[in-house]
């Protein structure tokens, strides 16, 4: 069984068809997801699928690329997660590369994230575009190691990983890992020890080959798990065991409950 650490079931692209796309994912063996945030409008949507499905299960934050809109305070962020199914505080960190500008505020808002998550000892969810060294810098200062967490979508270099994995980060892949011209990504992916990592789809963006192209959904991330065995010459089997093992601990849920 796999998990798609995170996917976005969420928006308006998946509506009217949560049942189906909840039958596919238990169909291709994908057991659970994890529903990321990334405005606090949108959340009660996010909260209400995890309080729905069992085997969905919310991260509450405020997107880095998200500009209009209610900014997420420490008191907000920590009111939000004290729910049974909201297992992280994300997705937070920083996107230098959609916005640009003086973003001393998304390093603010990120400082609040990271603060939240200490204080309600839930794991982070970081998103970092063209910002690698800023977001590791502010992880340091903020002292997020103490809750981890994980670097989603993952599409730095190998100093980037070892650094997040220094800081006891896990490192997420998604379909970007199978696509062809990807070569420092697949690197990467071979070089994450198999206990820090993880599989998502990030749906509904960048579906795996060989659904490039088309509307993503949790269940592809049978492909992801695929290719990241494949790139390790294990078996998907053992691929799977292990990250659905490391998303249960990093999370702190128990998958029989
Ligand atoms: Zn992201
Ligand atoms: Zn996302």
């Amino acid at each position: 069984m796999l998990v798609d650490s995170h996917c976005h079931l969420d928006f308006p692209e998946f509506q009217g068809r949560e049942d189906e796309l909840v039958a596919a994912m238990q169909a291709n063996q994908v057991g659970w997801a994890l529903v990321a945030g990334v405005t606090l409008e949108r959340f009660p949507g996010v909260l209400a699928l995890a309080e729905r499905f069992p085997r969905l299960y919310a991260a509450v934050g405020v997107h880095p690329d998200t500009q209009d809109g209610q900014e997420a305070d420490e008191e907000t962020l920590l009111r939000l997660a004290d729910h049974p199914k909201v297992v992280a505080i994300g997705e937070t960190g920083l996107d230098y590369y959609r916005l640009e500008g003086d973003l001393e505020w998304q390093r603010e808002r990120f400082r609040t994230h990271i603060r939240a998550a200490r204080k309600c000892r839930k794991p982070l969810i970081i998103h970092t575009r063209e910002a690698a060294a800023d977001t590791l810098c502010i992880l340091e200062e903020e002292g997020a190691g103490e809750v981890g967490g994980v670097f989603h979508c993952f599409t730095e270099n190998r100093s980037v990983a070892e650094a997040a994995l220094a800081l006891g980060f896990h490192i997420s892949f998604s379909g970007i890992v199978t696509f062809k011209n990807a070569l420092q990504i697949k690197e990467v992916a071979t070089l994450v020890p198999l206990d820090r990592l993880l599989v998502e789809t990030d749906a509904p963006y960048l579906a795996p080959v060989p659904y490039r192209g088309k509307l993503n959904h949790p269940a592809l991330v049978r492909h992801v798990a695929e290719e990241v065995a494949k790139l390790r010459g294990i078996g998907v089997e053992e691929l799977a065991d292990a990250t659905t093992s490391n998303f249960f601990r990093l999370f702190g849920v128990d998958k029989n409950a």
